[in-house]
């Protein structure tokens, strides 16, 4: 078995696939630079599409396999180009009786499901053609739907406050999905503003596994957070296999956003354009309790958890990542350079020693990395929709 680096959520634009509908070289290479992007500069072997519900993009996809550009693997998933692994799926966002909605990533083996799951949706969303993601079915009858068809469903940024399950929707996943359905579920996607450890709160969720994906809706942010999936090759099964922790396939670890910086770790007021650096959980402005706030991640997580927050042994190891796009002084011409040098921006974040990053950029610079690698640099919270920030 081998180690594979799999990102699981990526935007991948009806215009942009649109586009390579129209046989234009130039339209060609919108997709063959996500291909570019993933395989070369992030070293990511596997990603997951999850805008495949739209008729455009089933369209997209329907040519180029005829274009001979996209082949169906036997195990489920699609090869582009013999470089990258691509898993058909979607984004869907669900509501709930009392009236407050999730996004599920859910994911399916082949063409003819996607295609199948697309039909029946259509009764279910509106604007499908321009990729929107909000259905008018609860979580339990998306789930339904999805279980039917071979897929698998995976509650996606289950943290964060405007649409994921625990963040906006409940305390519980047992209150949205009957119990049979909840044990399908493999695995929740942490979201950028938590980490395992933050996720241990929950006991419920002891029987599935943590995923870490960047949520891309550009090519820069492709692979800022990822996996290493144990597999024995690269079909839809097999990554089916890891996420359950079946037959020795596993997830190994994950990377991800040092919390901190995500965009609603801690609580933010909109009137005082204030993030909290109180004890958590802070639920109202500290200035005034009128003001209308957004709850960070960090403080919901408090206000629900049935336990403390440590380090479970049996979990695999969730490293922190600080994305070069972070470190204070790294431009886009930074970047280039040490992707020149060093292959993929997986191999500077983790891999490259400091002597050798020295010889590229900066003492300081290098420092900041190194320091990042190691969880060390100084972090002002994200929350309220903004990113955090490397202090410097
Ligand atoms: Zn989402
Ligand atoms: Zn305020």
């Amino acid at each position: 078995m081998q180690e594979y680096f799999v990102d699981l959520h990526v935007h991948i634009g009806r215009s942009l696939m649109g586009k390579i509908t129209k046989r234009g070289t130039s339209n060609k290479l919108t997709f063959s630079n996500i291909a570019y992007e993933a395989h070369h500069r992030k070293g990511i072997q596997v990603i997951g599409v999850v805008d495949c519900v739209s008729p455009w993009i089933i369209r997209d996809i329907e040519e180029l396999l005829d274009a001979g550009e996209l082949d169906e693997i036997p195990g489920g998933g699609m090869v582009y180009s013999d470089d990258l692994v691509i898993l058909l799926g979607s984004e869907i966002e669900t509501r709930e009786s009392h009236g407050c909605s999730a996004h599920s990533l859910v994911f399916f083996p082949g063409l003819s499901q996607v295609k199948e799951f697309s039909r029946i949706m259509d009764g279910h969303m509106t604007n499908l053609e321009y990729n929107s993601t909000i259905s008018r079915l609860s979580g339990q009858e998306l789930f339904d739907i999805v279980d039917s068809l071979d897929g698998i469903f995976i509650p996606g940024h289950v943290f964060t406050p405007y649409k994921g399950f625990y963040g906006n929707c409940a305390d519980r996943l047992a209150d949205i999905f009957n119990p049979s359905s909840l044990e399908k579920i493999p695995s929740i996607e942490l979201g950028l503003s938590a980490d395992t450890d933050m996720a241990h709160q929950l006991s419920e969720l002891d029987s599935k596994t943590f995923i870490s994906n960047s949520d891309a809706h550009s090519l820069r942010r492709m692979g800022r957070e990822y996996n290493i999936m144990l597999m024995e090759e690269l079909n839809f099964s097999e990554v089916v296999k890891a996420l359950r922790n079946q037959q020795g396939r596993k997830i190994v670890a994950n990377y991800g956003l040092n919390p901190k910086l995500g965009k609603y770790h801690r609580t933010f007021c909109f009137k005082c354009e204030n993030i909290t650096n109180l004890p958590p959980p802070v639920l109202e402005c500290p200035n005034e309790p009128k003001h209308r706030v957004v709850l960070g991640v960090l403080d919901r997580l408090e206000m629900i958890r049935d336990r403390e927050a440590k380090p479970n042994s049996k979990r695999p190891p969730y490293y922190y990542q600080v994305p070069l796009e972070f470190i204070p002084g790294v431009g886009p011409k930074t970047i280039d350079k040490l992707i020149g040098a060093f292959g993929n921006e997986m191999n500077i974040l983790h891999r490259a020693c400091p002597q050798e990053i020295r010889e590229v950029v900066s003492e300081e610079i290098t420092n900041l990395i190194i320091k990042g690698r190691e969880g060390k640099l100084a972090i002002a919270y994200g929350g309220g929709g903004k990113y955090g920030k490397v202090k410097h």
